[in-house]
């Protein structure tokens, strides 16, 4: 068996696999960031040590752990370069602590990487052997799989999809520092931003400038509106996806991915968005870069985590 754990600020999502990589059974505990997070890696072990208690198995029979973390992390290493979500501000030998605790062997990557390898290779990348996540959410997220493997880059920041520069009027401030970044224009951030942007410049009426004006706008809101015709949500839609939509366009030029694989809240908007990116990708694309690629919503929801991170220790012990 293999066991996975995707480690989020709020909860901990474990997953137990079969010999066979299909899943045996997942839960979440929450995570308790008290005491500079040092509780973190002992509650995960042992919630896994009730488990085999009432399976009635020895937990040794397991040949590894995959982990997920919210942070930067030297893959070669193991060790995380800090994660404020989790109280763990200065460097951490993840890997190797809960080896020490479990006397499991553990592999650690980033929890975006994590994703982009469960979606791969369990969800809606079918298995292609070169695959790109992209997560819209609070902020903008990815991850790259390209011949079966996770990049990683030399820093650690292949994947930082987010960071892409797509906005040259560079009208909003990044979580990064910079402006114009894919997060400030595509991420549930980002819609606001749009939303409010069109609404002080460009329209007068929409059904929801009340709530643009008190500033409690959400991307939900805006997807809801556009499904109701509303030109000012259009407006902003068709911004996101144009932005999306160029920014795989030079990812294809780069890494030529089978499946672009759109995850996060803000793809709840579905075909809306899908066929509006794709209307941007097609015609920008390198052609031969650009032929045969699928653009596909995300199917594994919040179990990506810990099915990346099984096929995190199936890749490791395929390879050792
Ligand atoms: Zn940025």
């Amino acid at each position: 068996m293999i066991l996975s754990v995707d480690i989020g600020g709020t909860t901990c999502k474990l997953g137990v696999f079969n010999n066979d990589n299909t899943l045996k059974d997942k839960w979440q505990i929450a995570t308790n960031i008290l005491d500079e997070g040092k509780h973190i890696l002992p509650d995960i072990y042992q919630s896994f040590l009730n488990y085999f208690d009432e399976i009635e198995e020895d937990i040794s029979v397991c040949s590894g752990i995959g982990i997920g973390v919210p942070g930067p992390v030297d893959f070669n290493t193991g060790i995380l370069n800090g994660a404020i979500n989790l109280g763990w501000s200065d460097k951490k030998s993840v890997a190797e602590e809960f080896e020490k605790l479990s006397g499991i062997s553990a592999i650690v990557d980033n929890d975006a990487n994590i994703a982009a390898l469960g979606e791969q290779a369990h969800g809606a990348g079918n298995n292609a052997d070169d695959v790109v996540l992209v997560t819209l959410g609070t902020g903008v997220g990815g991850g790259v799989v390209s011949e079966r493997k996770l990049m990683h880059g030399s820093n650690g920041s292949a994947g930082e999809i987010g960071h892409i520069k797509v906005d040259h009027n560079e009208r909003f401030l990044c979580n990064c520092g910079l402006r114009g970044c894919l997060e400030t224009v595509a991420s549930a951030t980002g819609m606001k931003n749009l939303a409010v942007y069109h609404y002080t410049h460009h329209f007068e009426e929409t059904i929801i400038s009340d709530i643009i004006s008190d500033g409690t706008v959400n991307a939900k809101d805006i997807v809801e509106a556009a499904k109701e015709n509303d030109a000012l949500a259009i407006r902003v839609l068709e911004d996101v996806s144009q932005y999306i939509g160029h920014a795989l366009s030079s990812i294809s030029a780069v890494i030529n991915p089978k499946v672009f694989i759109i995850g996060g809240g803000v793809s709840q908007a579905g075909d809306f968005l899908l066929n509006r990116i794709e209307a941007e990708y097609r015609p920008n694309t390198f052609s031969p870069a650009a032929e045969g690629t699928l653009i596909k919503i995300a199917e594994l929801g919040n179990d990506a985590g810990i099915y990346g991170a099984m096929e995190l220790v199936k890749q490791y012990i395929e390879e050792n």
